[in-house]
């Protein structure tokens, strides 16, 4: 069935996105894993291919990132290096809060991939309730002085920028929330890797800052404006997610196929018992409405549509579809489906993750409760 939204230059731009990742991503696997992560020189690379800084260069047009969050679920090294590119994302807060010095200063070298971003908000103590935070940066003449600990955060120890959520006004809540730039090696901030199940080579890193000191002029938007930036990716957070499942969930069925059409039990085929082509069949139907869903999410956004409760059951109807289908998958191929060797075991640890980070299943359900209520 033909995808509808996509013009020629999306198409064009799925083409390289595809390229960069059957020739930069998966064959170099082993190398990440051993090594626990991307290197400088992937992001670089993905400079080079064009696929960096899509807020800019993508004119604004959401689809480009949700060609790459898709093309990157395809893989199955993204199973274990997690999200790196969706990071990308973060590009959208430069380009719309950042000050004409900050755009200056960091939308060039995004775009070559040597400035690689993570955005630090969640904290062992606050994560679904995000106006909980106790990192504070505190105003000191023409300085801000940040003290906290963030934790769970993607590319947070391979990121040379990062955009730090603190409270600037601890009385005000969530209203007294600020985002603040903070560089690769500013005196102060500390961070290591959290290994995680799932993302084997993800870059999942918990960060403390001691008296970090930067200058005022590394506010992004205004004071007590972080909530609002972050809520301005929001919907666009939501699409990435679920065509990342979309991905995930093609490839997984894929393998799956490959593997059950030459796996013989007891004589025949297992693709041949009928018990497997029903579970195959469900992993199809539950494909094609996701893709309908992310084709048919574009749109309404591109058409100012896409509402807070629409992203809500995206998330949740998505991540729970890659999360079924996984699980189909690996009982179709029993217990291989559990060996480390064979990636189907990985992608369905990573598929765990889609349903906790960004908001969890319960947060959508309460949003999508929310609008019911009225
Ligand atoms: C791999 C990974 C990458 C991540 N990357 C980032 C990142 O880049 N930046 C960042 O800032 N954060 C990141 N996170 C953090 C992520 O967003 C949080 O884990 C998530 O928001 C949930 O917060 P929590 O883990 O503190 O769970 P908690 O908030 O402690 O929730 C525990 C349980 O309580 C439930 N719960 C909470 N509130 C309600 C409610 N009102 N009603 C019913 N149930 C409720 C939750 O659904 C959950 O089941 C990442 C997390 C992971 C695992």
């Amino acid at each position: 069935m033909a995808r509808l939204g996509y013009s020629e230059e999306h198409q064009a731009f799925r083409h390289t996105v595809r390229s960069f990742l059957d020739r930069e991503h998966e064959p170099q696997l082993a190398r990440y894993e051993a090594q626990g992560g991307t290197d400088r020189d992937f992001w670089r690379k993905a400079g080079e291919a064009g696929i960096l800084g899509l807020a800019v260069t993508g004119g604004g047009d959401f689809t480009f990132n949700a060609i790459m969050a898709e093309e990157l679920g395809r893989t199955v090294g993204s199973a274990t290096t997690g999200s790196s590119l969706m990071a990308d994302i973060a590009t959208y807060i430069l380009s719309g809060h950042g000050t004409e010095a900050q755009k200056d200063k960091y939308i060039p070298g995004i775009l070559t991939g040597e400035w690689t971003q993570a955005m630090p908000l969640t904290e062992p103590n606050a994560g679904s309730d995000a106006t909980a935070i106790t990192a504070t940066a505190l105003r000191d003449r023409d300085d801000y002085v940040i003290n906290g600990e963030k934790y769970f955060i993607s590319n947070g120890t391979g990121a040379n920028l990062l955009y730090v959520v603190a409270k600037t006004d601890p009385a005000a809540r969530g209203k007294g929330m600020s985002v603040i730039i903070v560089e690769e090696g500013t005196p102060g901030v500390t961070r290591h890797k959290i290994k995680t199940v799932g993302w084997g080579c993800g870059d999942t890193g918990a960060l403390n800052f001691e008296n970090v000191r930067v200058p005022v002029t590394n506010l992004v938007g205004t004071e007590g404006g972080a909530m609002k930036i972050l809520m301005s990716t929001f919907l666009e957070d939501r699409i990435q997610i679920a065509a990342r499942c979309l991905g995930a969930a093609s490839t997984a069925l894929a393998l799956t196929l490959d593997y059950v059409r030459s796996r013989k039990v007891s004589g025949q085929r297992v693709i041949d018992f009928q018990n497997s082509q029903f579970a195959l069949a469900e992993c199809r139907a539950d494909i094609l409405i996701c893709e309908t869903m992310v084709d048919a999410s574009l749109q309404k956004l591109r058409d100012g549509q896409f509402t807070f409760e629409d992203g809500a059951v995206l998330k949740l109807w998505s991540t729970q579809m890659e999360g079924r289908v996984l699980d189909k998958c690996v009982q179709l191929w029993g217990g291989a489906g559990l060996m480390d060797e064979n990636p189907i075991s990985r992608m369905w640890t990573a598929a765990r993750i889609q349903r906790i980070y960004a908001g969890t299943d319960e947060l959508q359900k309460v949003a999508i409760a929310r609008g019911l209520m009225g």
